[in-house]
């Protein structure tokens, strides 16, 4: 199906239109302002409705996009946070129907139900719409406090190391902390002695003049440590351990070993294998090289309006002619498909009630997969508490003959049971040390026979 294109085609603006409000009196400077708020609430809600059912009928997809979010933005030149926050309202509002009059009367504006979304049933959506009505995002945020309070916020004091000294990077603009560039971690044990933020942190990539990016991140200790280590090995080349050489070199290094691995991409490629010659699926490493290179590992679906998909994630390869269908692992029947692209050419190739099926299929046989692997991790950890539970056999007979009994046998059980790789004679040493003086005296002054 296409895409209506028709529908959403740029409004033309008339060549003589003004854009100057200097000639209005007062009061017809809030009049218009006022019809324009009025209007552009409408609008809005219009917006969403159709953007709502472009979504659920996956129009972007045949349009040459691999999600909506990339339509929106790609197709329509909207703001990556505009695109998000009317793509969540709209999925909001058609779950919720009557969020579309309320967006439309100005009752609510769009931060104002991405606030409430989390919260919304059928049983609450009208009282929610009725509290928030007209009120700020801060007072919506009172009332979603006072009905689901959360806990106060943990006091934390963490440690942070100044900008210059764990990377080595400059980052004091006044210049007043500017050192020389040196191997990571050369300070960080007296600059950041105690616990640093260790919550996940977004990266932040800014462009800041051609060809330049700033870069920022969190590293876990590890990453820090394997940072360290390739500064170290790189000392004769990259003497300064310049930190963003150094990340350069490793991730040009690690693009290709993973090309590689997903797409046989190599400069030097060895004689063609014929381990998978008989499998009709299998794609030889060289027409894997071959498509890889031709399509620029990029989905190379494009639309009938002329489209070229611009995904480069979750891309893989893919038959133009289906196997089933004779298709063969030639470079001119294999391309590079993203996972959408790729559902929506086999819809187009077998139907989609057929692929309906094949996907519940699928889904269901990885739901048998998941249960059967949850009842063997159940069953292992019946196995390891049944054998903890024996595992006390050994010392108890012994206790026996000492004449421990009763609660005494099942606390030196449970005692066991606490450690349960040590050799018997540290669990009969660590049974009877934790009995105590008082089942000691016991037994001193009130010898038993052997059982
Ligand atoms: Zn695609």
């Amino acid at each position: 199906m296409r895409a209506p294109r028709a529908l959403f085609a740029p409004a033309v603006v008339p060549a003589l239109k003004s854009w100057s409000r200097s000639h209005l009196a007062d009061h017809e400077v809030v009049r218009t302002f006022t019809a324009a708020v009025v209007r552009d609430c409408a609008t809005t809600a219009e917006l969403l409705a159709d953007l709502g059912e472009l979504d659920a009928r996956r129009l972007y997809v045949p349009a040459g996009y691999a999600s909506m979010h990339a339509y929106c933005t790609g197709a329509h030149h909207m703001s990556e946070d505009a695109a998000f926050k009317r793509i969540r309202v709209a999925r909001t509002a058609r779950q919720f129907p009557v969020i579309f009059d309320a967006v439309a009367e100005g009752r609510l504006n769009l931060s104002g139900v991405m606030l409430l979304a989390a919260c919304l049933s059928a049983e609450t959506v009208d009282e929610w719409i009725a509290a928030a009505s007209h009120k700020p995002n801060s007072e919506i945020e009172l009332l979603l406090a006072e009905r689901f309070p959360r806990p106060d916020v943990a006091t934390r004091v963490a440690a942070i190391a100044p900008p210059t000294g764990l990377l080595g990077v400059d980052a004091d603009a006044s210049g007043a902390c500017q050192q020389a560039a040196r191997p990571v971690g050369m300070t960080s044990t007296q600059q950041a002695p105690g616990p640093v933020d260790a919550s996940p942190a977004r990266v932040r990539v800014t462009p800041l003049a051609p060809g330049r990016f700033d870069l920022r991140t969190t590293l876990s200790q590890e990453a820090h440590e394997d940072l360290r280590c390739v500064q170290d090995l790189l000392g004769h080349s990259v003497p300064s351990g310049d930190v963003a050489e150094v990340i350069g070199r490793a991730l040009k290094c690690y693009r290709r070993e993973l090309e590689k691995r997903r797409f046989a991409a190599t400069d030097r490629p060895r004689p063609g294998s014929r381990r998978h010659a008989g499998s009709s699926r299998h794609i030889p490493a060289a027409v894997q090289r071959a498509v890889w290179e031709r399509d620029g590992g990029q989905c190379a679906f494009v639309s009938d309006s002329g489209h070229h998909c611009e995904a480069r994630r979750h891309i893989d390869f893919d038959h133009v002619e289906p196997v089933a269908r004779g298709g063969e692992a030639t470079t001119a029947n294999i391309r590079l498909l993203c996972s959408v692209h790729n559902q929506h050419a086999a819809e187009l190739a077998y139907g989609k009630g057929f692929m309906d099926e094949k996907r519940s299929e699928a889904k269901r046989q990885a739901a048998e997969a998941r249960a059967q692997k949850a009842a063997a991790v159940a069953a292992r950890a019946r196995e390891r508490a049944a054998a903890e539970l024996a595992a006390p056999g050994d010392v108890i007979p012994g206790l026996k003959i000492l004449g421990y009994r009763g609660d005494d046998l099942r606390c030196a059980a449970k005692l066991c049971a606490a450690i349960p790789g040590a050799t018997t004679e540290v669990r009969m040493h660590h049974v009877i040390k934790a009995l105590g003086r008082a089942s000691m005296s016991r037994l001193t002054h009130a010898p038993r026979s052997p059982v």
